[in-house]
């Protein structure tokens, strides 16, 4: 059995194409969301992900700015600005860029941003929101969008067995809670696994649904699969690769050939997750600027 593609490509087109239309009509009232990014420092994959958002958000009409600060900012210094953004109107939400430079204190930065300008989901009056299953709130960008990814491609996760490898803030931790939620489109029993899991392979192999983010290429073989289980790679790994001009290539935590060879469905990386959490992103930008006072 070779597994149908779960095309993110399209599925966060089709997204956007909702929200240029919800942009529209907010305009429409004198209302026009704004995101301002934040990136502290060079990374250049950071560089790229935060030039990738601001593109999409000028795409459907979102204004986007992006700031930029040294490497050396101060924690006081990005407080400020951060204390500046919150009372900018024309900012509907703000995005802090991870990960900060490591004389940075990444939790009292997203401590600082508004909650209700808490464009990643991320603030603990958020996640607080998240775990009682509140609807509406700021859900994290890739979690949401790992979830509108099963709903928009069909596959409920009420009842089924869903693993989730990888119990990161960002990701992991957050998307147990959506799966496994008392809510439409949810309803799934949960296991969530990490190194600390003994046997990994067996709890993989009982998933109806199973979403890698380990961050690790290869973290799932077919081996692992149950047949006709519902694929999502999460995972970003650069890797060597002397056939390309530049020297790499972007795979996932999952053994594509070989596991999409087992599975019923399957998310390619890239064009899988990525595409949804900036989908996701723009939905939370939108859904602020809908919301503001
Ligand atoms: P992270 O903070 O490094 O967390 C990785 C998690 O995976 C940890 O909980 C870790 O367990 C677990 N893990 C690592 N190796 C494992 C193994 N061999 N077996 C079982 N569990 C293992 O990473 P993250 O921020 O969640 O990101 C995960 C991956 O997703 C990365 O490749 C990242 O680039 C990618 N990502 C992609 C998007 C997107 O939009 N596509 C967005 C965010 C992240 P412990 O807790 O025990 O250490």
């Amino acid at each position: 059995m070779t597994a149908a593609v779960i095309d993110g490509r399209a599925i966060a087109a089709a997204v956007r194409a909702e929200l240029a239309r919800e942009v529209a009509a907010l305009a429409a009232l004198g209302v026009r969301p704004g995101l301002a990014a934040v990136l502290v420092g060079d990374d250049p994959a950071s560089l790229s992900y935060v030039s990738a958002k601001a593109e999409a958000c000028a795409e459907i009409g979102v204004f986007a700015e992006t700031v930029r600060l040294p490497a050396e900012t101060t924690q006081h210094a990005l407080l400020e600005r951060i204390a500046a953004l919150n009372a900018d109107a024309r900012f509907h939400a703000i995005l802090q860029q991870l990960p900060l430079p490591a004389h940075l204190d990444e939790r009292a930065v997203l401590d600082a941003i508004r909650p209700d300008k808490d464009a990643d989901g991320l603030h603990p009056a958020n996640l607080g929101r998240l775990l009682r299953g509140d609807p509406g709130g700021p859900a994290p960008c890739t979690p949401r969008g790992v979830m509108e990814l099963l709903a928009r491609s069909g596959v409920d996760p009420a009842g089924k067995h869903a693993v989730v490898v990888g119990r990161s803030l960002l990701v992991g931790k957050p998307l147990a809670v959506l799966l496994g939620g008392k809510a439409a489109g949810a309803n799934a029993t949960v296991t969530l696994c990490h190194t600390g899991t003994a046997d990994l392979a067996a709890h993989a192999r009982r998933a109806d649904i199973l979403v890698v983010a380990a961050g690790r290429p290869r973290t799932v073989t077919a081996d692992m699969v149950k047949p006709g289980a519902t694929v999502i790679d999460v995972g970003v790994n650069r890797i060597d690769d002397p056939t390309r001009k530049r020297g790499w290539r972007l795979v996932g935590d999952v053994d594509y050939a070989g596991v999409s060879e087992v599975a019923g469905r399957i998310t390619k990386v890239p064009g899988g997750v990525g595409p949804m959490t900036i989908a996701m992103l723009l939905a939370n930008t939108v859904r602020a600027a809908r919301l503001a006072p």
